[in-house]
């Protein structure tokens, strides 16, 4: 190491006041026995609960603090985005700000960066505190993910990880709205390790990803890194197709050789149409989910808007 390399540690948060006073003085204690210069960048995505004070005081008094405010809740994806592209940093760590990543990793991501990798991503070797039903859907998402997506997901990472500047500068060309960022880190390339970690409980407050909000991140990451339900579709289109051809000729051939016994097929013939009626239904679903993504795409709207931020005062550039 020539000169001290900058470590820029993005932690998006709502509504974490209990959490950010221990999470810095634990970043704090990381650094203080190493060699690498550090800031903090808090990303505060719209908190109401008083986190955003107490980190504004923090900037008037410890330079290694940062504060970039959005001006609303913008979501936990789009918060990571806004802290990665203002972050000035060699390398960039994310991470939560409820200590269920312990900061303590950070050390040892930062020796498998220093070895050449350029992404580091924390695996989690055990999770407390999460509820059964959470931590089987997170399972089974990822192993669906990895199917459909062609993307090798590492299994049971979550965001916390540790990018490399030329990482950083791709993810920053990436504008889609729906955002997976472990998925986009990983779609990047260069090349990544894994470091294992032991998922805290949260510290303090209340989880806010509940099962719904984890099931729309899982939809979105599908959908947008995969076009495979579009691929079924066609292939249960075709499927029932053959099926229906068949039927038809059945029905045909029993027109000729038993007549009168066609009179019954009424309950038959229904329980088809409405079968195909079913099929038909899906597939205009999926495609609108698709479309209605282009649209949004299309609209060109900034991922998010950023009200102001401690080194870059009121407007300034
Ligand atoms: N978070 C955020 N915006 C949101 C929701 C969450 O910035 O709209 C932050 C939150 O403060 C925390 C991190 O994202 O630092 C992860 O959220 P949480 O711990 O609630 O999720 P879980 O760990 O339960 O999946
Ligand atoms: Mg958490």
């Amino acid at each position: 190491m020539s000169e001290a390399k900058l470590i820029t540690i993005v932690v998006p948060f709502l509504n974490e006041k209990d959490n950010l006073p221990i999470l810095l003085e634990r970043v704090a204690g990381v650094f203080a026995a190493r060699r690498e210069n550090w800031e903090l960048l808090l990303v505060d995505d719209g908190s109401t609960d008083g986190s955003t004070e107490w980190a504004l005081d923090q900037t008037r008094t410890n330079p290694h603090v940062r504060l970039v405010r959005l001006s609303r809740n913008f979501g936990h994806q789009l918060a990571i985005t806004a802290g990665m592209d203002r972050a000035t940093g060699d390398a960039v760590v994310i991470m939560d700000a409820d200590l269920q990543d312990p900061p303590e990793t950070i050390a040892a991501m930062l020796d498998k960066w220093h070895e050449g990798f350029e992404v580091v991503y924390a695996v989690r070797r055990s999770r407390a505190g999460e509820t059964w039903l959470k931590k089987f859907l997170a399972a089974s998402f990822y192993r669906v993910f990895r199917r459909l997506a062609k993307t090798n997901v590492p299994m049971d990472a979550g965001d916390f990880r540790l990018v490399d500047r030329c990482v950083v500068d791709a993810l920053r060309e990436m504008r889609e709205l729906h955002r997976f960022m472990r998925g986009l880190t990983c779609w990047v390339g260069f090349r990544q390790v894994s470091v294992e970690y032991d998922r805290a409980a949260r510290l303090a407050g209340e989880t806010k990803y509940p099962v719904w909000k984890s099931a729309r991140l899982a939809f979105d990451a599908i959908t947008s890194f995969s076009a495979s339900p579009l691929r079924w579709i066609a292939v249960l289109g075709f499927g029932v197709c053959v099926l229906a051809t068949l039927w038809v000729i059945y029905v045909m051939v029993l027109a000729i050789v038993q007549p009168q016994s066609l009179e019954k097929g009424w309950a038959s013939l229904i329980a088809v149409m409405a079968f195909m009626g079913g099929v038909q239904l899906v597939s205009i679903g999926m495609l609108g989910q698709y479309v209605s993504r282009i649209f949004e795409e299309g609209k060109r709207r900034p991922l998010y808007l950023v009200r102001s931020d401690t080194r870059d005062p009121a407007g300034a550039k």
